[in-house]
């Protein structure tokens, strides 16, 4: 593709868009002074223009049913989570039997570790990223204490070579060689959060699979973004939230998948919940548990129905669109936003824009991560005055994120607007 950072380049782009009438299914903000460029669809997706009706109907049937609504509403809500199963399995990759929609994201993992990380005196070390998102370092850490083991022991940490920003996956490999015995779990944001690196969940799953480790992923930043097809790697287990990408309100329900080889496992451990019992016996109250075969074992509660109605407001337009066209969109619309900053780097002298993202598109998604040589939070504060949404990391990084679903290229173009804007006033 050839780029050009114009006004009339980017209304052809957007022209030629077969997507492009998704970003009236979205609510843009209005806060702002000037029109808004919402790049941070990577922290908060927008908010479907159908998610109100959505939870509306379910208020109505609240109203109108009380306890009957969970047989008698249009959805009933017994089964409520049933109606997200097929469409999160397509956008992850999995069997219908291997999902479900429940908790939020770091309380998954915990339940998801409990089952799944199970240190023994020799092989009792984690793999994961140095300096993962806090959420999954603090939980990290206190399954490891939970065990009875130190966090500076047990868990190898893997990071960039010094003066490189992303990690090799040839240096995954190796330390995955490296520590073969005692490696219990590998567990990885499958896309950091800060660098925007798509990390090679099929390789990094062979490799742990050989090493005899268990290979787990947070897909926070990658469910909604990634073509992933978890079941075909042979992922173990997974989990994501639903309001990053995936547009399911501030807070909304998380998702989780279980390989299917683990699903009929009657010896796994694990923390249940009345709503992981068999659906037959479920109000029988009986003093067994005795687990769901598919991936609703892992639920503990009956199932909060209005953020999972706004999940499904937001699930039918992936359903809709699919993975397919959605990352075909979003390398078009990433590569423009690549083009556009590399282009105002080049020709303004007091600044250097380093793209701490891969440029290799096969490893990275909607995300580039922005070192600002020369310049810092003042720049960041300039364009958000001027109507940018985008997000900043201490010490001095940019994380934009053009979400194919509801940004355009108008809209990387007016970023890089508004940047030139901000090289010529600081
Ligand atoms: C966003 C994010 C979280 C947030 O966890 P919650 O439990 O939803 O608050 C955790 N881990 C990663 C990698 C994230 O990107």
């Amino acid at each position: 593709m050839t780029y050009q950072n114009t006004l009339s380049f980017a209304n052809e782009m957007d022209e030629k868009d077969p997507l492009k009438k998704y970003r009236n299914s979205f609510l843009f903000p209005t806060f702002t002074d000037k029109p808004v460029v919402y790049f941070t669809g990577n922290s908060l997706g927008l908010q479907p223009v159908k998610a109100k009706e959505y939870i509306l109907q379910e208020l109505e049937d609240w109203a109108k049913y009380g306890v009957e609504g969970h047989f008698h509403a249009k959805n009933p809500w017994m089964p409520y989570h049933e109606l997200l199963t097929d469409k999160t399995a397509k956008i992850v990759g999995a069997k219908p039997e291997e999902v479900v929609v429940t908790h939020s994201l770091t309380t998954n993992l915990h339940l998801l570790m409990v089952s799944f990380y199970r240190p023994t005196s020799k092989r009792y070390k984690i793999l994961c990223e140095a300096k993962a998102f806090p959420s999954d370092q603090y939980a990290l850490q206190s399954q490891v204490k939970f065990h009875g083991y130190e966090p500076n022991d047990a868990l190898i940490q893997i990071a960039p070579r010094e003066g490189e920003h992303t990690v090799r996956m040839e240096d995954v490999k190796s330390i995955i060689e490296k520590h073969q015995d005692e490696i219990a779990l590998v567990m990885i944001g499958g896309v950091n959060y800060y660098t925007g690196q798509l990390w090679d969940m099929k390789s990094i799953t062979e490799w742990g699979h050989q090493a005899g480790a268990i290979v787990g992923f947070d897909l926070a930043h990658a469910a909604g973004n990634i073509h992933l097809k978890l079941n075909e790697w042979g992922v173990d287990f997974a989990a994501w939230c639903g309001y990053k990408y995936l547009n399911s309100s501030p807070g909304g329900v998380s998702g989780l998948y279980v390989n299917e080889r683990h699903l009929k496992n009657k010896e796994l451990h694990r923390f249940a919940g009345w709503w992981g019992q068999e659906k037959e016996t479920r109000f029988l109250m009986e003093e067994t548990f005795k687990p769901i075969e598919t991936a609703e074992a892992w639920q503990l509660s009956n199932a909060p129905v209005l953020g999972m109605a706004v999940h499904r407001a937001s699930l039918d337009i992936f359903d809709e669109v699919g993975m397919e066209a959605i990352c075909k969109k979003r390398d078009l619309l990433t590569g423009f936003l690549e083009f556009v900053v590399d282009d105002i780097s080049e020709r303004y002298d007091n600044v250097n824009f380093e793209i701490i993202t891969p440029r290799d598109v096969a490893q990275r998604g909607a995300q580039l991560s922005i070192l600002l040589h020369g310049k810092g939070k003042s720049l960041f504060d300039f364009i958000s005055k001027e109507g940018v949404v985008a997000d900043w990391r201490e010490p001095n990084v940019i994380r934009i994120a053009p979400a194919p679903l509801y940004n355009n290229f108008e809209d990387v173009y007016r970023f890089g607007q508004i940047l030139e804007k901000s090289l010529k006033a600081l």
